[in-house]
């Protein structure tokens, strides 16, 4: 059983070929440049690679590039296509409409290219994904759909409701709907694996160039911090996070910008980059700041402080925590601000193990045996979990 796993964006497309009788990657790789030129960047599992700068004009293109690389090239996996079973694709925007992943019908199709008003940058892309899939694979092979948003579906109306007019839930559909619910799946289910029981309340931290934090109780999410769109939240790479809208239409005022030049400066020119003026990478923003930078200090400070806000604010949502987990490349690695939430809730009886805490990128547990709240690093592998939903939904 092979699935083939796609993120595709407007001009990229990432995948993944999943060996399921053991979860192993056989391939994985990138095209890049959909639609001006196009490249393909594609590796075995032994290390063989296939790069090739290829036209890709559409993402037809770059499917066929994947075909050739995966059947044909030097970093070949399978002799055919006929070998894959199912194709899984990461969708970023699935709406009130889709609680759960789902087999890709016409009618899926038409939903999720109809949700595209509420994920302009994501869902259109993914659309035009899927139908360059049937075109390369025609419709003998099954389509999955696994949505960001749909872990986050069990949130209750008090929890994802705006303070704003209600015309504008009924008429545009604005709410919280939430980010990365695929990851915070994942990871959770780790979690509530290792403990032992459903029964448990958790914070799971995903923590990369995006960021969010989900509060999950029974197994469901309870509360996200990613909101109508992922900026909402606490401080990432290069975006706000949540702030005083005010701020953002005083601005737009000042400086005479228009409400597509404010988000673009919300999503992309602020977070950790906008604060320290460095990077929006933190292991740059950390090595500045070493180096005496007060900005790059600054940014490392306040991100820290709102994500251990999330987590308190999450505790109280949740009446008590069993579990924290950390995951995606900062939560995987950085162990100063693991160490810095763990020291911050010591008044709950949380206790780092310091010693646990310096492992990088290895599921483990880094609270000690005595802490009342366990603190997990669980690496997420949002590909796996896609390719574990796609195989449910086909058998
Ligand atoms: P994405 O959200 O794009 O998948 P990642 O999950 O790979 O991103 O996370 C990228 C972030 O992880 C970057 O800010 C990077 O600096 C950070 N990161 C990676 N390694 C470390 C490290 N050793 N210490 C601190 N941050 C790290």
């Amino acid at each position: 059983m092979k699935i083939f796993v796609v993120n595709a964006g407007s001009s990229s497309l990432k995948y993944q070929l999943i060996d399921m009788t053991d979860e192993s990657v056989l391939a994985k790789g990138l095209c890049e440049r959909i639609g001006v030129t196009g490249a393909i960047k594609h590796t075995a599992a032994d290390g063989r690679v296939y790069a090739a700068e290829i036209p890709m004009p559409t993402h037809s293109e770059a499917f066929e590039a994947v075909v050739y690389a995966m059947t044909k090239s030097d970093a070949k996996v399978i002799d055919s296509f006929d070998e894959i079973s199912a194709i899984g694709h990461r969708i970023v925007q699935g709406g009130s409409i889709f609680s759960k992943s789902t087999i890709i019908t016409p009618e899926a199709l038409a939903d999720i290219d109809a949700l595209g008003e509420l994920a302009p940058l994501h869902n259109p892309a993914h659309v035009l994904a899927i139908r360059a899939c049937i075109k390369t694979f025609g419709t003998e092979i099954p389509q999955v759909a696994v949505f960001d948003t749909s872990f986050h579906q069990t949130m209750e109306p008090k929890v994802y409701m705006y303070a704003l007019p209600y015309e504008y839930y009924e008429k545009y559909k604005v709410r919280k709907y939430g980010a990365h619910g695929t990851s915070h799946h994942f990871v959770s289910q780790r979690v509530l694996a290792i403990e032992g029981s459903q029964d448990k309340k958790v914070i799971t931290c995903h923590l990369g160039n995006g960021c969010s934090i989900t509060a999950i109780k029974d197994g469901k999410c309870f509360d996200t911090s990613m909101g109508f769109t992922p900026l909402d939240g606490f401080m990432m790479g290069t975006r706000t996070g949540t702030l005083d809208p005010s701020a953002v239409t005083f601005i737009a005022n000042k400086e005479n910008l228009t409400p597509d030049e404010m988000s673009n400066i919300c999503n992309k020119k602020s977070g950790v980059f906008g604060i320290s003026g460095i990077s929006n990478d933190n292991r740059d923003v950390a090595a500045a700041a070493q180096q005496g930078n007060e900005r790059a200090q600054l940014a490392i400070d306040m991100q820290r402080y709102q994500i251990l806000k999330f987590i308190g604010s999450y505790i109280a949502a949740l009446g008590g925590v069993d579990a924290i987990a950390f995951t995606g490349g900062i939560g995987e690695n950085d162990a100063e601000l693991r160490a810095y939430i763990c020291d911050s809730l010591a008044f709950l009886g949380v206790k780092c193990d310091y010693e646990a805490n310096k492992v990088r990128g290895k599921e483990i547990k880094i609270s000690t045996d005595d802490s009342k709240v366990n603190v997990y690093i669980i690496p997420t592998n949002e590909e796996l979990a896609i390719a574990r939903d796609t195989l449910a939904l086909i058998k």
